[in-house]
């Protein structure tokens, strides 16, 4: 603690109980894990020496952000440090004419919008924590977001990421991964970085892509008397040629609880509404909207309605960007997994949640990035009954593994975390995994980064497919 304390000096280093407790998870509060200590980076200096000091002391070490992420991945390891990178939170440049900007992993997504926003640009990647979440743990998870069908989730956004190794051969350095420009020989270590879960380095800044704020934007609402209809309707609109810059769809109970909490405007007696941005020139999104309102019609919509200003736009928007927090006000505790499937089996997604919700005797609202196939079903519970997480775990489990069997897989962009380990099993085969491991050994052969999350053990994967075989 000493060595630490040399680095992180007072407040930035948290050891007291009562300061550690708001550090136990992540926005998944059923997992929980005190640190033995929190420590604020403010530098890249400070990732380095803390890296260090974990190697030469044999503890663990857990990068967090904004702790906003949904699987546990920021939580930490007992007896390990949380090396919160959050104050690292400096837009450090944007350029203009590149259509960049260069930012600390602890910077806000919307901050950085907002900050692009005088010069006629913005980040596209807008996961509905963008009020809170940093690019860094974005980066670490692959952030998705309502704006990303048309224009990317995180790694299609990324240019390049400075990270502090954690391999033999280099540790403790800072390296480069990527460019400012679009391609790169050999491995795509960018890419790989996405989506690693704070499990191959410690992100100490990332160069992203700006783009032009679109000319103009229309949003269309539309109302549908069936959740099947609505979501067929999401592959309908594709399939003819549009891609929507969003594609959002709310099942009834997202809606009641939605317009109970902000009265966004949404009709109560609909089963599904989808909410849908048309941006661009404004001949195209014209084309588009006659495109997408004919489609919305053929396929059983019961209204259609268009948002007369920009005005109306936000309200029908900020009840969506509201949705969790409005269902949070339903039931003592939610747990959110998101499974992601081929655009075409979101209906059949939907009406097997429903039956094994039943099965559970547990409620879900879904609230979900329809375009991209990646539903968000939200599983309501009341952890003071006895057997409640259990239930809820299993129906989870049940959720996910539909979803690759339908074709698709177990997360869009929540990440696996603590959360979907036992599904990785299900996922991939151990050939697949072993595969995992390697590169993990690899890039961290000390097992000091977030170990035991996101790759599951040998071990672990038996036991997980004979429970499911044995037990179903
Ligand atoms: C209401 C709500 C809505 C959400 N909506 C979306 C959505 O639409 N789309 C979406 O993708 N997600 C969504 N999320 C999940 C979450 O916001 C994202 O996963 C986000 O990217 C997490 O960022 P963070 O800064 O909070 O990271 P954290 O939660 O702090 O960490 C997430 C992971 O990143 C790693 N990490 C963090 N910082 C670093 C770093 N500097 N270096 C290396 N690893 C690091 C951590 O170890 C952890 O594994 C939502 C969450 C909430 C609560």
């Amino acid at each position: 603690m000493a060595a630490l304390r040399n680095v992180f000096h007072g407040e930035r280093l948290l050891v007291k109980r009562e300061n550690l407790a708001p550090y136990e998870c992540d926005a998944l509060p059923v997992y929980t894990t005190q640190a033995l200590a929190v420590a604020l980076a403010e530098s890249e200096q400070d990732v380095v020496e803390a890296l260090k000091l974990c190697k030469e002391f044999g503890i663990p070490l857990v990068s967090r952000g904004a702790g906003t992420g949904l699987s546990a991945g920021a939580k930490p390891i007992a007896g390990g440090l949380l090396l919160v990178t959050a104050p690292m939170k400096q837009i450090l440049e944007i350029d203009q004419v590149a259509m960049t900007a260069r930012v600390q992993p602890g910077a806000i997504n919307q901050q950085l919008s907002i900050a692009s926003a005088p010069h006629g640009l913005y980040y596209a990647p807008d996961p509905s924590s963008q009020i809170a979440c940093s690019i860094g743990g974005n980066v670490a998870e692959n952030a998705g977001g309502v704006h990303c069908l048309k224009y990317g989730v995180t790694v299609q956004n990324v240019l390049s990421v400075r990270l502090v190794s954690a391999a033999e051969e280099n540790f403790g350095e800072v390296i480069t991964l990527g460019s400012s420009c679009l391609s790169q020989p050999g491995f795509d270590l960018l890419a790989l970085v996405h989506g690693s879960e704070g499990g191959l380095g410690v992100i100490t800044e990332v160069t992203v892509k700006l783009t032009p704020v679109p000319e103009q934007t229309r949003t269309l609402m539309a109302d549908f008397a069936s959740v099947r209809q609505a979501a067929d309707a999401v592959s309908a609109i594709v399939r003819a040629g549009v891609i929507p810059a969003a594609l959002e769809m709310m099942d009834k109970l997202a809606i009641s609880a939605t317009e109970a909490f902000c009265k966004a405007g949404y009709n109560l007696d609909a089963a599904g509404i989808l909410l849908i941005d048309l941006d661009g020139h404004p001949l195209e999104v014209e084309a588009e909207l006659a495109i997408v309102e004919r489609v919305l019609g053929e396929s059983g919509a019961i209204a259609v309605h268009l948002a007369s200003d920009d005005e109306q736009r936000a309200h029908w928007w900020k009840g969506r960007k509201s949705a969790f927090p409005a269902i949070g006000r339903l039931s003592p505790d939610y747990y959110c997994i998101d499974g992601t499937v081929p655009r075409h089996r979101i209906g059949d997604v939907l009406e097997a949640t429903e039956r094994f919700a039943e099965k559970y005797a547990l409620r879900v609202a879904n609230v979900f990035h329809a375009g991209d196939g990646n539903l968000h079903p939200i599983i309501m519970f009341d952890g003071r009954e006895p057997d409640a997480l259990e239930r809820t775990e299993k129906l989870a489990a049940d959720i996910l593994e539909y979803c690759i069997e339908v074709g698709g897989t177990i997360t869009g962009e929540h990440g696996v975390g603590v959360e979907k380990i036992n599904q990785m099993a299900v996922q991939f085969s151990d050939a697949e995994l072993a595969q995992f491991r390697a590169i993990k050994s690899a890039l961290d052969p000390h097992n000091l980064l977030n170990p035991d999350k996101q790759i599951p053990t040998l071990a672990r994967c038996q036991e997980y497919r004979a429970l499911r075989s044995c037990c179903g």
